[in-house]
């Protein structure tokens, strides 16, 4: 067990999604999900994230609706929360804030790697005009090297051009066509983990902007962050859009999910 002071932190925000809008609900919807009495607040590693004192939440962002100004906004948030000295979960919001979160983290942690889960590699240079889309975070987080090593897992919507740039910037990637279970990580470096939930079919989470058929089952994203055993410095849960959520099945999900990150920080958080 780690002595990670742990934070959760809402980003209702959706400036950047490219297709539908609505993940600037998920923050309150999946705070409903984790506190319904439909299932006990035990994560699978085996501790209770309704204890008191298992996490601290930290509340939303208050964020623009100016893009620019947003990535500002999260930037600064997230390095006061590093600076308190919280281990950080970020959840709720589009993938594009991924880029501001770990802008914090550099210089404010010691060099990190990224495990990213997600239907799409989001290696775009630009898309549709923006730079700054929910399509592009990891293009920005390569290009200004805030992170040692890229690894994607569940991808399933690769073109030529952001192959080009996962060869160019070096990503390992993880085909959902040659899922095993087992994950590439460089050994003994921290990791942050980037956790878009439209890494799962949509037959498990239809909840989603861009539902993308072929990927993984909660059971095996599940497995596969129980697998990790090395120090975590934090962790977002983003793409949820509770707007396209059928019967609330996703928000189910991500109340699961919100658990078993929350434990996995308690297990490894750094
Ligand atoms: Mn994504
Ligand atoms: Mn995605």
């Amino acid at each position: 067990m780690s002595k990670a002071k742990i934070g959760v932190l809402g980003l209702p925000w959706d400036g950047a999604s490219s297709y539908l809008k609505g993940t600037a609900d998920a923050p309150q919807a999946i705070r409903q999900a984790f506190q319904s009495p439909h299932s006990n607040q035990w994560s699978e590693r085996g501790f209770d994230i309704g204890a008191p004192g298992a996490f601290t939440d930290l509340g939303d962002l208050v964020l623009s609706a100016d893009p620019a100004t947003c990535r500002r906004q999260v930037e600064s948030g997230i390095a006061d929360v590093l600076d308190h000295g919280f281990t950080p979960l970020v959840f709720g919001g589009d993938h594009s804030l991924s880029y501001p979160v770990l802008r914090a983290f550099k210089g404010r942690r010691p060099a990190f790697q990224v495990l990213h889960f997600d239907a799409h590699s989001d290696l775009y240079d630009d898309f549709e005009g923006d730079r700054y889309s929910h399509a592009c975070p990891f293009a920005r987080v390569l290009e200004e090297g805030l992170v040692q090593r890229l690894t994607q897992v569940g991808i399933r919507t690769m073109n030529d051009h952001q192959r080009a740039q996962a060869s160019r910037f070096g990503v390992r990637v993880h085909y959902a066509s040659q899922w095993s279970g087992d994950i590439d990580l460089l050994p003994g470096v921290p990791i942050y983990v980037s956790l878009d939930v439209d890494v799962l079919d949509p037959a498990f989470a239809p909840g989603i902007s861009h539902r993308e058929p072929g990927g993984l089952s909660t059971r095996q994203l599940i497995d596969a962050l129980r697998g990790i055993d090395a120090p975590v410095i934090g962790a977002d849960l983003v793409e949820y859009n509770p707007r396209a959520d059928v019967a609330g099945q996703t928000g189910a999900v991500m109340g699961k999910l919100f658990k078993e990150l929350i434990g996995l920080l308690i297990e490894v958080g750094a």
